[in-house]
């Protein structure tokens, strides 16, 4: 493929008509605006309903989407992870795996040894698929360095690939996402490299824009999370955090107490903490690809969250180990038919949440006069059709920046 930004020569503007119907979300609902058109100038939006340019695209009566914002993925990895896959078809848990030396330790010694070139070309046709799949941004992690000049390689791979490929990139520093084995024994001296090595050096490179934990028992504690995580505030990077993904551990409550941008997994939230995310206005960013990669029947409490007023963001932590997924129409598909979603909401989940988890919904996860022309052209007619046709690839065009970069 040729995903390279400084290859694409597109025209300056263009003008979908015929669209039957253009579906965008906002903060409150939403809107399906049909037989309707979509012009774009300089990678904007610049009108609906009405316009013309030299280049057009018929769009035969089908629909158009906002492109989709993957606000939670782990791609900075080397090794994939099928062994533990068979595993797992054979009965073993995840966690029983990770005590075995498998989950995220055994990406470690993959990434640390790595070239930065190696890196950037896994991850470069990793982003390949993703368009593909109609993701548009992606939020990318680092944490499987484990140690500072493996960590500042991940992050410096993501910012490689985001200068040179299409789709958009936001850096994610998790430094705290496990512990390295050579801290098995002493993870507090691990919360110190963080803190007092990782994190200034991580603000010093100026990539990442996010910190994130792994707030899970097993992992991080709720008291060494909120140390990273205010240490990262003080050093300029935005907090978010893994919570309450296999036992409630009181995340939630620190997502509110940290002001992070989003708790993420949640499938073992409390009342409390639900009470706690939608008083402190915090994105809920749900994964149902994960507990059902992982084989597990117990997905996330999404009613409940939306119910109680938060915004809930869906993505796919696509990871080698937990959830082996870049599509996000599956990812719709699987919180319609088990987290009790509508499509309406799954797709306000899957695009202007997404952007808001990330601090960007002034700017994309909508079609709106103003924002980025990021869209998608189906060869479906409605956003229902999007779960129902689970196992078509329904994607006609991908345009990201106004330049068609997929089925061109
Ligand atoms: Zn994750």
């Amino acid at each position: 493929m040729s995903n390279q930004k400084a290859k694409i020569n597109n025209p300056k503007s263009l003008f979908l008509n015929n669209v039957g119907q253009l579906v965008t979300a906002n903060e409150d609902e939403v809107q399906c605006i049909k037989n309707t058109s979509v012009l774009i100038e300089n990678g904007q939006v610049v009108s609906i309903g009405e316009g013309y340019s030299n280049h057009s695209i018929d769009c035969g009566g089908k629909m158009v989407t906002s492109g989709f914002v993957d606000s939670h993925t782990h791609p900075v990895y080397y090794n994939k992870r099928d062994e533990e896959y068979a595993m797992r078809l054979a009965g073993a848990s995840y966690e029983e795996i990770a005590e075995k030396g498998g989950g995220i330790i055994s990406s470690v010694e993959g990434v640390r040894h790595a070239s930065k070139e190696v890196l950037i070309e896994k991850v470069s046709d990793r982003m390949d698929r993703f368009i593909t799949f109609g993701t548009t941004t992606i939020e990318a992690k680092s944490g499987y360095g484990l140690d500072t000049e493996s960590e500042l390689k991940s992050l410096d791979v993501i910012e490689t690939v985001n200068q040179t490929h299409v789709i958009d990139m936001v850096p994610t520093f998790m430094g705290g996402h496990a512990f390295p084995i050579e801290y098995e024994d002493d993870h507090e001296a691990y919360i110190d490299l963080i803190c007092d090595e990782m994190i200034p050096a991580v603000s010093d490179q100026g990539i990442a824009v996010f910190n994130d934990v792994f707030c899970e028992k097993g992992y991080f504690s709720v008291e060494q999370s909120r140390k990273i995580l205010e240490v990262g505030t003080k050093h300029g990077l935005k907090s978010r955090l893994h919570a309450d993904e296999f036992v409630d551990s009181g995340a939630a409550k620190l997502a509110g107490e940290v002001a992070a941008f989003s708790a993420d997994h949640l499938m073992a939230v409390s009342e409390a903490g639900i009470a706690n995310l939608a008083e402190n206005n915090i994105v809920a960013t749900l994964l149902p690809g994960t507990t059902f990669f992982l084989g597990k029947t117990s997905y996330a409490p999404a009613r409940k969250l939306i119910d109680a007023g938060i915004s809930v963001a869906l993505a796919t932590d696509f990871n080698p180990g937990s959830s082996h997924i870049q599509s996000m129409p599956f990812i719709i598909t699987l919180a319609c038919m088990h987290m009790g979603m509508t499509v309406e909401e799954a797709y306000q989940s899957a695009t202007y949440n997404g952007a808001k988890a990330l601090g960007l919904e002034g700017e994309i996860g909508s079609i709106d006069v103003g924002k980025k022309a990021d869209l998608i052209l189906w060869d479906l007619d409605s956003l229902l059709d999007i779960p129902y046709h689970v196992s078509n690839h329904s994607i006609q065009k991908v345009i990201k920046n106004g330049e068609v970069v997929f089925g061109a």
